[in-house]
C-alpha cells in the first residue's frame, strides 16, 4: 500500500476569506453570478467566484484596446524590465503561491514549485531575449543595391490566453508573459478551479509595474466565455484538450485570427537495452506522477527492452509502492491529489476496464477516500493490449502501462503508434544512439535520459505537439513571435523595377535575365 504523510484534512488553511476576496475582486466579473470553488484534496470550500458576463468581456476588450496602444508605443526595454521585476518578486513571495496552488489543484509541494519556476525561467527568458527577437531585421532586397527591404513586427492587438487547470501557474502566465512583452494587451481566462492563481500573478504583474488594463482576467466557464472571446481577439492561445482546441480552431479560422494549440499527448518512455536501469527507475516516478499525472508532458506508457524488463519492473514497482501521498503545505509528500471527481472517475474506469479484459495491477489501482476525496495512488499495470483505452487515450492520471519489447525498432514502431506526437523519453547509456532514436519518434519534445524537465525548461527551443497534440509552439522565438504581424519595408532607389524610361518591355526582360544569370554565377540570388 503506498504510504501516506498527513491527512489533507488536518493541515493548516492556506488563505483567508479576506484575502480570498482581495484576489478574487482583480477579476473582470460579477455580471454573471457566482461559482463556488473547493480544495480537490479536503472538500473545504475555496471561494465564491463571481463569473463574466457578456457585458464585462466587451468593456475588458474596450478597456484593453485603449491601454495596448500606450504599452506597444513605451520603448521595449520599460516594457521587458516589468518582467524581470516579475521573475524577482515571484521567487521572493512563492510562499503564498504554492500555497494557493496547492489547494487549487491538489498537487504536491514539490510539483507546484515546478510551476513556480517556470514562470521565473520564462520571465527571464523573454526579457533578456525580446530586443534580440523583436528588433526590425534587414533582409535581401529584390535587386542588389537598388533595393533594400526590413522585417519589422508588430504586437497583434489584444491576445486571448485560455488556460486549464493543471498547470494553472504555468499555462496561465508562462504564455502570457512574451504576448505582453511583444507589446500586445493579454485578456486571460483561467479555468474556474484555478482562477485565484492568475489573478494572484496578476497582482504581482501590477506590482512590477505592468500599468492597468494591459493584463486583464475575466472568469467563467470555457463553453460559456470561449466563443464571446475569440470573437474579439485578435490571436488565441489555448492550452487544453484535443477535443476542445478543435472548437477553437474551427472559430478562429472562420475569423482568420491565428491561434496556438497546446493539447494532450499519450507520451511514451523507451528504456532501450543498454539503459540504466535505477536511474530510469527513479526518474520514471516523477515522469509518470507530477500533479498525480495530470500533466500533458507526463508519461503513460513505458516500452522496455527486454534484456532489462525485469530489472525495471522490480525498481519502478518499488519505488511507486514507496511513495508518499499527500497534498499538505510542506514538501513532504511525493504525490498529490486528483483535482476532479470527474478525473477520479476517468481514472477509475481505465484501470477498471484494463483489469476486467485480463491487465495485471502491479501497484496501486485504487482510490484513497481516506487521505482525501480524489486522492488515487500511483498505478502501474502490465498485460495491456489494445483493446483497452489505457492503451491509446490519454488517462491524465497516475497511471502507466509498461510493455516488453525486443528491439529498438520495436520499441519506436510501439511508441509511434499514436495519434498523439507531445512528448518522449528515451533511456540509454549511448546519448548519440539516443538522439538518433529520438529523430525517429513522432513528437514535439524528446527528452534523452529525462521524462520531461530537460525539454520543458530549455526554455530556448521551442514546445509543442505533433499531430493531435497541437499547433504552434510556445518557448523560443516561436514562442514570441507568434504574438506579432510582421510586415515587409522595401525601399527602392534608382531605378524602378520596371523597363527605364525609352526601354521597350522586351529588352528590359532580356536585361533581366542576363542579371539573373550574372548573380546565378556570382551567388548572389
Ligand atoms: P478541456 O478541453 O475540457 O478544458 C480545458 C480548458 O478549456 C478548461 O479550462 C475549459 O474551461 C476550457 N474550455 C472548454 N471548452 C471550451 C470552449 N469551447 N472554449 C474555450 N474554452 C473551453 O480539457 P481538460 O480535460 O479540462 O484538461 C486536460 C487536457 O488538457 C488534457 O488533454 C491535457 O493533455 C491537456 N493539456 C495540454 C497541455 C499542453 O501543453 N499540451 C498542457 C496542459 C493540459
Amino acid at each position: 500500500m503506498t504510504r501516506s504523510t498527513v491527512p489533507s484534512s488536518r493541515q493548516r488553511p492556506a488563505l483567508s476569506a479576506d484575502r480570498v476576496a482581495e484576489l478574487v475582486k482583480r477579476g473582470v466579473a460579477g455580471g454573471a453570478g457566482l461559482v463556488e470553488t473547493f480544495a480537490p484534496a479536503t472538500g473545504v470550500k475555496v471561494a465564491d467566484l463571481p463569473q463574466s458576463s457578456v457585458t464585462d468581456i466587451e468593456t475588458a476588450f474596450d478597456r484593453a484596446r485603449v491601454a495596448q496602444r500606450e504599452w506597444a508605443a513605451r520603448p521595449l526595454a520599460e516594457r521587458t524590465a516589468v518582467f524581470s521585476r516579475l521573475h524577482d518578486l515571484l521567487l521572493k513571495q512563492q510562499r503564498e503561491i504554492l500555497d494557493i496552488l496547492q489547494t487549487e489543484t491538489g498537487k504536491a509541494r514539490a510539483h507546484a514549485f515546478e510551476e513556480v519556476a517556470d514562470v521565473a525561467i520564462n520571465a527571464r527568458y523573454y526579457a533578456r531575449t525580446a530586443d534580440g527577437l523583436l528588433k526590425a531585421k534587414s533582409r535581401s532586397g529584390a535587386l542588389p543595391l537598388l533595393t533594400t527591404a526590413r522585417e519589422v513586427r508588430h504586437a497583434k492587438g489584444i491576445v486571448v490566453v485560455i488556460s486549464p487547470w493543471n498547470y494553472p501557474l504555468a499555462l496561465s502566465v508562462s504564455d502570457a508573459l512574451p504576448a505582453l512583452i511583444a507589446g500586445n494587451a493579454v485578456i486571460s481566462r483561467p479555468d474556474n478551479q484555478t482562477a485565484l492563481t492568475t489573478l494572484w500573478a496578476h497582482e504581482l504583474a501590477e506590482k512590477a509595474g505592468l500599468p492597468a488594463d494591459v493584463w486583464q482576467v475575466v472568469l467563467g466557464r470555457g463553453k460559456d466565455l470561449g466563443h464571446e472571446l475569440i470573437a474579439r481577439a485578435d490571436f488565441v492561445d489555448y492550452t487544453g484538450s484535443t477535443a476542445t482546441g478543435r472548437t477553437i480552431a474551427t472559430q478562429a479560422a472562420a475569423r482568420l485570427i491565428g491561434c496556438s494549440l497546446e493539447l494532450g499527448g499519450k507520451n511514451p518512455m523507451l528504456v532501450l537495452g543498454d539503459a540504466d536501469v535505477p536511474k530510469a527507475a527513479e526518474c520514471a516516478i516523477r515522469a509518470c506522477f507530477s500533479s498525480a499525472g495530470q500533466l500533458c508532458e507526463s508519461m503513460e506508457r513505458i516500452y522496455v527492452h527486454q534484456d532489462v524488463y525485469d530489472a525495471f519492473v522490480e525498481a519502478f514497482v518499488a519505488k511507486v509502492k514507496a511513495m508518499r501521498l499527500g497534498a499538505g503545505l510542506a514538501f513532504d509528500s511525493d504525490m498529490g491529489s486528483l483535482t476532479f471527481q470527474r478525473q477520479l472517475d476517468s481514472v477509475s474506469e481505465h484501470v477498471e476496464e484494463a483489469r476486467s479484459k485480463g491487465a495485471t495491477v502491479l501497484a496501486g489501482g485504487r482510490a484513497r477516500p481516506d487521505l482525501g476525496p480524489y486522492f488515487y495512488e500511483p498505478t502501474v499495470l502490465t498485460g495491456v493490449t489494445a483493446d483497452m483505452a489505457l492503451c491509446r487515450d490519454e488517462t491524465f492520471g497516475p497511471v502507466v502501462s509498461i510493455y516488453r519489447v525486443d528491439s529498438d525498432d520495436d520499441a519506436v514502431e510501439q511508441a509511434n503508434d499514436t495519434a498523439y506526437g507531445l512528448n518522449a523519453s528515451v533511456w540509454t547509456g549511448d546519448t548519440a544512439h539516443g538522439q538518433r532514436i529520438a529523430e525517429r519518434l513522432r513528437a514535439g519534445a524528446v527528452n534523452v535520459n529525462e521524462g520531461y524537465a530537460a525539454a520543458w525548461g530549455s526554455v530556448d527551443a521551442p514546445s509543442g505537439g505533433f499531430g493531435d497534440s497541437g499547433l504552434g509552439r510556445r518557448h523560443g522565438a516561436e514562442g514570441l513571435l507568434k504574438y506579432t504581424d510582421v510586415q515587409t519595408i522595401a525601399v527602392q532607389r534608382w531605378l524602378p523595377i520596371a523597363a527605364p524610361p525609352g526601354m521597350s518591355d522586351e529588352i528590359w526582360s532580356k536585361t533581366l535575365t542576363a542579371a539573373l544569370w550574372a548573380m546565378r554565377r556570382l551567388g548572389m540570388k
